[in-house]
C-alpha cells in the first residue's frame, strides 16, 4: 500500500464559474485557474501522483501550455487515474476536505462525489469528499480563495 496526500488552493473572483470536483455551484465567484481552477480535483490528482511518487499536476498539465486553457479537470483526474493503473495500482480510498466559507457545500457533497467517482471508476464507497469553513479567518474566511486537501490510499493489483 501507499499513500499520497495533495494540497490546493485557487483565488475567488467575479466572472469565474465555481467548479469544485467537477460540479458547477451556483455562487457569484468563482476559482481563478489556467484550467477550470476545480481546486478539489487539483488535490486528488496531486493526492494520487504522490501516492505513485511522479511529480505533481504542474509538471504534467503546466499552465503554461495552451492546451490545457479553460480545460475540464476531470481529464486531468483521468490522465492520473490512468498513470496509477499503469504503475500497476488501483485505488483503495481517498479523502478530502474543501475549506470554504461559501457557499454552503452540504447540498452538493452527494453529486460531487458521483461526479469523481465515476471519473475515477471506483465506487462512492471509496470516495469522501468533507466541507468546512475557516470560521471566518484568513483567506478562506474573507472569501479570497477556497482550499482543498486530499490523502489517497493505493495497492497494488
Ligand atoms: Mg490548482
Amino acid at each position: 500500500m501507499r499513500i499520497g496526500i495533495g494540497y490546493d488552493v485557487h483565488r475567488l473572483i467575479e466572472n469565474r464559474k465555481l467548479i469544485l470536483g467537477g460540479v458547477e455551484i451556483p455562487f457569484h465567484l468563482g476559482l481563478l485557474g489556467h484550467s477550470d481552477a476545480d481546486v478539489l480535483t487539483h488535490a486528488i490528482c496531486d493526492a494520487l501522483l504522490g501516492a505513485i511518487a511522479m511529480g505533481d499536476i504542474g509538471t504534467h498539465f503546466p499552465d503554461t501550455d495552451p492546451t490545457y486553457k479553460g480545460m475540464d479537470s476531470q481529464v486531468f483526474l483521468r490522465k492520473v487515474n490512468a498513470m496509477v493503473k499503469e504503475q500497476g495500482y488501483v485505488i483503495e480510498n481517498i479523502d478530502s476536505t474543501v475549506v470554504a466559507q461559501r457557499p454552503k457545500l452540504t447540498p452538493y457533497i452527494q453529486q460531487i462525489r458521483s461526479v469523481l467517482a465515476k471519473t475515477l471508476e471506483i465506487s462512492e464507497t471509496k470516495l469522501s469528499v468533507k466541507a468546512t469553513t475557516s470560521e471566518g479567518l484568513g483567506i478562506v474566511g474573507e472569501e479570497k480563495a477556497i482550499v482543498a486537501q486530499a490523502i489517497a490510499s493505493i495497492i497494488k493489483y
